[in-house]
């Protein structure tokens, strides 16, 4: 399977984020254009970003904001200026936020509010600000069915969002996280059901438990082996799992 020409990820600052488009940039065959966008390209949590798109001219550091609508319109006008009559093949949604201690006791509105905006909204608007762009990858490319490298969206999801599974980690509430990435494996099922038609395939990946800000240095896996394991699933993606949750090895995950 051929690998992506042109990616986009959100929340490539830091984390899994920066580490996608590190392993993107070191990989085989590189993408011809990588947009790493974030909150804040000048600002000082992009120093890494700034410096790697320094050493590599295909990589373009993009400012967006997922809670922002028109950030998002903006910023698929500057992409759509750059790729100049090519489409999007991969869009990565990735930014998130996590309130560690929100248990039903402590949860507050603003914090289920915040949660949902960032985790679930952030990525449906992506997805239609971005659209016309993966229908022209999936329109230009001659793959049949469904692949990462022809056109497809990728929400980073998280085991903590499936309702069947919610048994096993319930000792740590984190209710505004569950909530919105529940409603994040939704989003994409119902993109899978709705963007299938346009060749475009859908799915939710779990990174696993990752030693980043959010994971903390407890966490299971290094953000190496988490990406690698993400970049190795993408490939073998199909329209059979297109509408499902799958783990950074590529195991499913049930809702
Ligand atoms: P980090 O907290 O390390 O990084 C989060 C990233 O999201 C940062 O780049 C941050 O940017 C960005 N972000 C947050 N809000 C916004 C916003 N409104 N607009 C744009 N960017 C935003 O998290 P991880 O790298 O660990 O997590 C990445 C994804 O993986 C998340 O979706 C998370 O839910 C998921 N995940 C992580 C797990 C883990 O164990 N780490 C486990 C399961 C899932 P800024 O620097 O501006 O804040």
């Amino acid at each position: 399977m051929a690998a992506a020409r042109t990616v986009l990820l959100t929340g490539s600052n830091r984390g899994i984020g920066l580490e996608l488009v590190k392993q993107l940039l070191g990989s085989p065959r590189p993408p011809a254009w990588i947009f790493a966008t974030c909150r804040d390209p000048e600002g000082p949590r992009a120093q890494e970003l700034r410096d790697l798109a320094s050493k590599h001219p295909n990589l373009v550091l993009v400012k967006l904001d997922v809670e922002n609508p028109s950030a998002i319109t903006d910023a698929a006008k500057v992409v759509e200026g750059k790729l100049n009559g090519m489409g999007l093949n991969l869009l990565i949604n990735n930014a998130g936020i996590y309130t560690p201690t929100a248990s039903l006791e402590t949860v507050d509105a603003e914090d289920m509010v915040r949660a949902y905006k960032t985790n679930a909204v952030g990525p449906m608007l992506m997805a239609q600000a971005f659209l016309p762009l993966l229908k022209k990858a999936a329109q230009d490319s001659k793959e049949k069915g469904l692949s990462c490298s022809k056109a497809a969206i990728i929400n980073i999801s998280t085991i903590l969002g499936s309702i069947k599974k919610t048994p096993d980690s319930f000792f740590h509430p984190v209710i505004s996280y569950r909530c919105s990435k529940a409603a994040l494996n939704m989003l994409t099922m119902c993109q899978a059901l709705t963007y299938k038609e346009s060749g475009i395939l859908c799915v939710a990946l779990h990174p696993g438990w990752v030693k980043t800000d959010m994971g903390t240095q407890e966490a299971d896996l290094t953000v190496d082996t988490s990406v690698r394991g993400l970049l190795s699933v993408l490939p073998i993606l199909s329209e059979k799992h297109s509408g499902t949750l799958l783990n950074w090895e590529g195991k499913a995950i049930p809702w």
